[in-house]
């Protein structure tokens, strides 16, 4: 089969379009024939080797397509799955525990079905599960026109929680908006201050940051006294080593460094999230904005974009070139 392989690690550049072996379902595993993997941040960690993968590898975790084979039985060949637990979906061919694979409605398309889970399962948890948040309460979210971040503040919205989202364009800015934020702020906008201004003379109730390392001070700053300061990602950089003291000097606040693992470690909450997920999007409550298709062989250059900050949204890999085909990209 075709896939993406990473044999050393760095940048784009070491993702090796190419012919591999065909993956085998292990006990409890699908076979499935890929349609579209969807592209996260988190991919560029472990191409880089900030997050550890032995090598070689196949990158990618998430995406959409049809089963081929179940060993158990149970899964029918050709039903419509999606997964954001497959280790090395960028390729035609993927392995899944049956456990974690979603039945995909049809009205839902390949390119939202391959991207909805990991950035809208994180969202989810992000909103529901990190802080008690509440109608009126408020949030600022940075990389706000992101993956993430755009669902994040739809999700946030829909329950009546102030957004305060940051973003790097004009572009970006609109779709901060669009999106539900209530005020959207520039990297370089002193953020503690114009938070400040529009929230009634206090910090936020929860930061949720994303970006690291540029941002993370400015977020201690931004959220009210015995707020949370949730730091989920680090697209800037991994934050340096800090004195917890600053934690009582901004006022007695909560940090957390959550990953999706442990917000779906539990089958039932995994299901229960992927259910609240596809019904959002079924229903229409969220959009998931595909803000780039890339045939497979170009994944290096959707990491390039995506850590360039040229794209708003979530990317997906066309991998069986169906939609190319059909020039809907
Ligand atoms: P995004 O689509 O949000 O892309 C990253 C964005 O980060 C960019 O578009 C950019 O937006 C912003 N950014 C700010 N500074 C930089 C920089 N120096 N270099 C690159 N980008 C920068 O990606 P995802 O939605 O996939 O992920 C968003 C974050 O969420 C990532 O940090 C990711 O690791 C994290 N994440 C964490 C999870 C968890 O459970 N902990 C799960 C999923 C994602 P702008 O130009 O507006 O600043």
């Amino acid at each position: 089969m075709k896939a993406i392989q990473i044999t050393r690690n760095g940048g784009p550049e070491v993702m090796e379009y190419g012919e591999v072996e065909s993956p085998r379902p292990a006990a409890g595993q699908v076979l499935i024939d890929v349609d579209m993997a969807g592209v996260n941040y988190i991919d560029t960690y472990y191409r880089e080797g900030i997050y550890r993968c032995a090598l070689p590898f196949i990158p990618g975790s998430e995406g959409t397509g049809r089963v081929i084979e179940d060993p158990a039985g149970t899964i029918a060949p050709g039903t419509a799955v999606a997964w954001c637990n497959g280790p090395g979906s960028y390729a035609e061919q993927v392995v899944v525990d049956a456990e974690r694979l979603v039945a995909v409605p049809a009205e839902i398309d390949p390119a939202v079905a391959a991207t909805m889970l990991l950035q809208g399962m994180t969202a989810h948890y992000l909103i529901n599960s990190i802080a008690a948040l509440h109608e009126g309460d408020s949030c600022m979210i940075t990389a706000g026109a992101g993956g993430v971040g755009l669902l994040a503040t739809q999700l946030a919205a829909s329950r009546g929680i102030r957004v305060f989202s940051v973003v790097s364009s004009a572009e970006k800015e609109k779709l901060a908006y669009a999106a539900g934020a209530d005020t959207v702020m520039g990297y370089s906008d002193n953020l503690a201050e114009t938070v400040r201004r529009h929230n009634g003379g206090r910090g936020v109730d929860v930061v949720f940051d994303g970006v690291g390392r540029d941002t993370f001070h400015e977020s201690l700053e931004a959220v009210r006294p015995r707020g949370t300061v949730c730091l989920f990602g680090a697209a800037s950089g991994p934050v340096e080593p800090f004195d917890p003291q600053l934690l009582n000097t901004h006022g007695s606040i909560f940090l957390t460094r959550p990953s999706l693992g442990a917000y779906t470690s539990d089958t039932d909450e995994f299901r229960m999230r992927a259910q609240a997920v596809t019904q959002a999007i079924t229903d229409g409550t969220l959009n998931v904005r595909i803000g780039g298709v890339y045939p497979l062989n170009e994944a290096a250059q959707a990491h390039r974009d995506l850590q360039e900050r040229k794209t708003t949204g979530s990317l997906v890999l066309d991998v069986s070139g169906r939609r190319g085909e059909a020039g809907l990209s």
